[in-house]
């Protein structure tokens, strides 16, 4: 059953009016000042952690009492005061009001196990798919390798061969899998390119470097039995005294006297222990521990073994080189573009300006290169030879195609080679330059942080920046979609302020009747006509600290300036801003807050914590609301583009399967 926005849910939970009308009048006269509410907020403001100035609680003491008055004469009375009815209409109406959520009232999580195991076949029934026809694969081979060698061992009198047999089939499996590898995350160019394709409907790109690992460890697997069963084929051919020497074993593990054959066969053990130890080193170094930490330079360049590994492997087994031409010419052209780029672009590209942004965000903003095409939400390898000349690292492009002259990359500093970046251009700056005509400058007692933190730039710079890219990723479906859902937590909203800038940049030109500037009109006409397939925007932020909004304040403020130009009809972005560091709506000991907040932004149509026309809304989003929403207004098909931690993407992929969404996912 569906709901308007005066749904009980969104009340506080067990909000007991009474208890909390007392809570507020502290100095317990029956009636709750101005001066009460004023002290309360500001210390469930401070308890909370939430940055807000004495102005700002002033401002919102002054909009509940304007609220409850109803009319602004009455507010600016000095001595007006809430009753307890006054605060119990309050509280059952204002923590309402402004919502404009339809949500459903009926939980439509699937409640038994069995239509919670459909929902999750169907959320991930890509990937399921594809490891089925990958195991599938891999059986075939290892049934290729059993028919193949049983043929050529039929004359062995030996029945201990039979392990042979087995162990060269795994070492077929090992073959093409080493082969496939480098098909991987790896080849960043041409994928990028067959995300734009059909292709990108029936292969699980975004899932690449699940599949990559699963295949390193399918790989593994038959390593380690293609070893087993050639020892114990040693160890059975060593007892059988009639026939060999009992120094057989040793002599084939260190490969002493061409036990083996001559040529390549006799490197086969060798070669063999030298694949096990490069195996062995990168398995290791490859463990989330080591890769997702700040050791992550340690996994990329064990990584490097893959040379010594194909070496390896030609020397070990007279095939190899068939199963590896092909992925290896693919793999050479790619670098071939790469350095092409990098030689093409030598020179022209430097950091011009750097912003220190809060929460440890560098923005950089780089000369554009002329011939420096992409898509919003293309990512790019920076290399910044001043901080070392080994280090590439991957960023998404925030700015959009549209900007002619400049490239953007917001940069959060979480491990060495960000935190130095930051530390370098933090070196640099000149005294602090207030960048935003909204900064404002700290002045309450208590002590807080501003609202808007002192932003600081640091102009005029010149330093060498070199880049690997542009390259596709998930956002390269957006614009053939008909309703997108773009999700982005913390700094994995860059994908989307791309391609946010890209739709305002378009409106903007549309309406002004403005050409695109020729060098760029070739990609900003194909996504023009791709864009007409959309017809619907959604895009949330869900972001810890307040002051994160401040990374694209200007982005956003440009977005409400044109929702308000357009007619009501022809609204096709909505916007919602969480801030999860503060408290929930549902908390009741923070109600005040939450209705200090609404009665501001009715009163003066500007968030307290933002000052954007969008209402800022705390806690975590309560996503099965959010997605019975969209379901219900939906506008043609729906896909769901998620970019942050791996956490929420199992929920929000399950929620996408049940309601039938497609699903994008990228992690950084
Ligand atoms: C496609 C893509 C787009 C990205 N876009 C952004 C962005 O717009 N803004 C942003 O702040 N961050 C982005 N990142 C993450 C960013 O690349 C890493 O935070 C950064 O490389 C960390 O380097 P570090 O030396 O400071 O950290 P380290 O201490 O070396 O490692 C911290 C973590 O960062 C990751 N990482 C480190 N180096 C690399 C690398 N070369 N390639 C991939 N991952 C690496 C690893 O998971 C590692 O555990 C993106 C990552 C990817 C893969």
């Amino acid at each position: 059953m569906m709901s308007n926005s005066n749904n009980s849910s969104d009340r506080p939970d067990e909000l007991d009016a009474n208890a909390l009308f007392h809570k507020y009048d502290l100095d317990g006269d029956g009636v709750v000042s101005r001066k009460d509410m004023n002290e309360s907020l500001q210390s469930i403001a401070t308890q909370n952690r939430v940055s807000l100035s004495k102005d700002k609680i002033g401002a919102m003491t002054d909009a509940i009492f304007y609220s409850a008055n109803g009319d602004r004469n009455n507010s600016s009375s000095t001595n007006s005061t809430l009753s307890f009815s006054d605060w119990n209409q309050l509280t059952k109406n204002a923590l309402t009001r402004t919502e404009s959520y339809i949500v459903s009232e009926k939980d439509e999580t699937p409640k038994t196990a069995l239509r919670q195991a459909i929902n999750y076949i169907i959320s991930y029934r890509q990937q399921i798919i594809w490891l089925s026809i990958f195991f599938a694969f891999q059986i075939v081979l290892f049934g290729i390798g059993i028919d193949r060698y049983n043929r050529e061992l039929t004359t062995s009198p030996y029945p201990f061969d039979r392990l042979t047999m087995v162990a060269l089939s795994f070492g077929l499996i090992i073959q093409v899998n080493v082969g496939i590898l480098l098909l991987g995350p790896a080849l960043r160019w041409t994928s990028g390119h067959l995300r734009r394709t059909f292709l990108a409907r029936l292969l699980p790109f975004d899932s690449m470097v699940s599949f990559h690992i699963i295949l390193a460890c399918t790989t593994l697997f038959c390593g380690a039995m293609h070893v087993i069963l050639f020892l114990t084929h040693f160890y059975y051919v060593s007892l059988d005294e009639a026939t060999i020497s009992r120094n057989l074993t040793l002599n084939v593990i260190l490969t002493k006297s061409g036990i083996l054959g001559s040529g390549y066969l006799g490197f086969a053990a060798i070669s063999g222990w030298i694949l096990i130890a490069c195996f062995t080193i990168m398995a290791f170094f490859s463990i989330p521990p080591i890769r997702n930490s700040v050791f992550y330079d340690v996994f990329y360049w064990s990584h490097k073994l893959q040379f010594v590994i194909w070496a390896a492997l030609i020397v070990h087994t007279s095939t190899f080189w068939k199963f590896l031409v092909f992925p290896l010419s693919v793999l050479f052209l790619e670098k071939l573009h790469k350095y092409w780029n990098a030689f093409r672009w030598q020179g022209t590209t430097r950091i011009i300006q750097v912003n220190l942004l809060p929460t440890n965000v560098t923005q950089l903003v780089i000369k554009r290169p002329k011939d420096f095409k992409y898509n919003p939400g293309d990512y790019v390898f920076l290399k910044v030879p001043c901080l070392g000349v080994l280090s590439w690292h991957p960023f998404t492009l925030s700015s959009c195609p549209e900007q002619s002259d400049v490239l953007w990359f917001h940069i959060k500093a979480t491990g060495n080679w960000t935190r130095e970046l930051r530390e370098h251009f933090e070196r640099q700056e000149t005294p602090s330059v207030q960048m935003h005509p909204q900064v404002e400058e700290p002045h309450d007692e208590l002590q807080m942080q501003p609202i808007v933190p002192t932003l600081r730039h640091i102009p005029n710079l010149n330093v060498r920046v070199l880049l690997d890219g542009p390259y596709g990723a998930s956002t390269t479906a957006l614009f053939d979609t008909e309703h997108a859902v773009l999700i982005g937590a913390g700094i994995g909203v860059t994908p989307f302020a791309s391609v946010l800038g890209s739709v305002l940049a378009q409106y903007r030109d549309v309406t002004s009747g403005n050409s695109i500037r020729s060098d760029y009109r070739n990609t900003a006409m194909r996504i023009n006509q791709r864009q007409l397939k959309l017809k619907k925007l959604d895009f949330f932020w869900i972001s810890r600290e307040q002051e994160n909004v401040q990374w694209f304040i200007d982005l956003l403020e440009g977005w409400e300036r044109q929702q308000s130009e357009l007619p009501s009809n022809a609204l096709f972005m909505d916007c919602q801003l969480y801030i999860t560091s503060l408290p929930s709506k549902k908390d009741c000991k923070v109600a005040g807050l939450s209705l200090g907040m609404k009665a501001h932004l009715e009163v003066h149509k500007k968030d307290v914590i933002t000052g954007l026309r969008t209402a800022t809304k705390t806690g975590r989003p309560n996503w099965p609301s959010v997605f019975s929403r969209i379901d219900h207004t939906k506008q043609g098909a729906v896909r769901v583009f998620y970019c942050g931690p791996h956490n929420l993407e199992r929920e929000l992929r399950l929620l996408s399967g049940q309601h039938k969404f497609q699903f994008s996912w990228e992690n950084f």
